[in-house]
């Protein structure tokens, strides 16, 4: 099978600015780490750096005022009315080379997804996109720009049927408004309630409308969801509901700020727990394009991305991590030099807790969309 992972050095450039948790670093980071273990000379796997979009193409499906703002940003200085685009001090900064890095993450998830539309790679990574909040003409929650929603458009564009599988701890709400109403793209997102977290969306009920009544569908969970409620209460919505709905590629957005310790949320997956949903979606895809997403301590974005690209292609890694990785496990202050996580149990009234929650909205998803897809 062949693979491909995009990825490019140019993101050294962008800060979002020295207090904002998402630290362009993690990137570089994620790629040492993978070439460390030899994953970025395996045989059949192609590296490729992408390009920038160009503006058109960012226009399939934002406004064009939207993207004339984010061109001036592009100086570092904040335009006019910028608040009204979702642009500012806090979650979505005007930092030098704005709209470059915009049209950097959204060209590499275009890219990806025409080598998989080609026929060129059977399953692509990447890892800088999944900015999934991004909405038509306004930046949110460190999104400026959708590169999940364009790449499904282009996917789609290109005859395929496709469905979006979102398993950052944050509701993918972007990707989920572009489709709400489209029968023909299936999103499906598990997070942490938007009754705890940003963005306050993604209960059972966002079931879509119109014709894409039943397309929408939500998985929220409760603080300390760990690997062992997660992975049950995906087994039982994701793969039924693939099954049903037989994409042709599956567009995977693969945020690690699910994890136990990611300082933003309250999720409580291990780093084993998340290549196992990853190695679920992989089996259950056709073809496969992955994106990255949130992640926000460093370490578990380098080991938890290194762990998926490793299943994408099949590769078995040893747990200790490479000893050419020391300076960077020294200098990002790794808990352990491995690549999974050491068991660290959550008290089991936490974790009961978490596990009736997910089962009560397993139900409620059987009950809302299973009979959609007569399941
Ligand atoms: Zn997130």
């Amino acid at each position: 099978m062949k693979t491909a992972l995009v990825h490019s050095d140019a993101w050294v450039r962008f800060d979002y600015g020295p207090h904002h948790p998402l630290r362009m670093e993690r990137l570089g980071l994620t790629w040492r780490l993978m070439e460390a273990y030899g994953l970025t000379k395996l045989p059949d796997a192609a590296v490729h750096a992408g390009a920038p979009a160009d503006e058109s193409a960012l226009a399939r499906w934002h406004t064009r005022e939207y993207l004339e703002v984010l061109k001036t940003a592009n100086t570092g200085a904040p335009p006019a009315h910028a608040a009204r685009y979702g642009l500012g001090p806090g979650d979505n900064p005007v930092f030098p080379g704005l709209w470059d890095a915009a049209r950097l993450c959204a060209g590499g998830s275009l890219f990806a997804a025409e080598l998989v539309a080609s026929g060129a790679a059977t399953r692509a990574f990447h890892f800088a996109g999944g900015l999934h909040h991004a909405l038509p003409a306004r930046a949110s929650g460190f999104c400026y720009v959708n590169d999940a929603v364009l790449a499904i458009l282009h996917l789609k564009a290109r005859g395929l049927r496709v469905a979006y599988v979102d398993i950052d701890a944050h509701h993918g709400d972007g990707v989920q408004y572009a489709f709400y109403g489209d029968p023909s793209v299936l999103t499906i997102s598990t997070h942490e309630s938007g009754d705890y977290l940003f963005p306050g969306t993604g209960f059972v009920e966002e079931a879509g409308e119109g014709p894409g009544l039943g397309y929408s569908v939500n998985l929220p969970l409760e603080p300390y969801t760990d690997s062992s409620v997660y992975l049950p209460a995906f087994e039982q919505v994701v793969p039924p509901l693939l099954g049903a709905f037989r994409p042709d590629v599956v567009v995977a957005q693969l945020g690690i700020d699910s994890h136990r310790t990611d300082p933003l949320t309250h999720l409580a997956l291990d780093v084993q727990g998340f290549a196992r949903a990853v190695a679920r979606i992989a089996e259950l895809a056709p073809r496969l394009l992955c994106l990255g997403g949130g992640g926000y301590a460093l370490p578990n974005v380098a080991r938890a991305w290194t762990a998926a690209w490793a299943v994408l292609n099949g590769v078995e890694l040893p747990a200790e991590l490479p000893a050419s990785f020391g300076p960077d496990l020294e200098r990002y202050a790794f808990a352990a030099p491995t690549l999974w996580d050491l068991p660290d149990p959550l008290p089991e009234p936490k974790r009961r807790r978490a596990e009736e929650v997910a089962a009560r909205q397993v139900d409620a998803i059987r009950r809302i969309i299973f009979p959609v897809h007569r399941l």
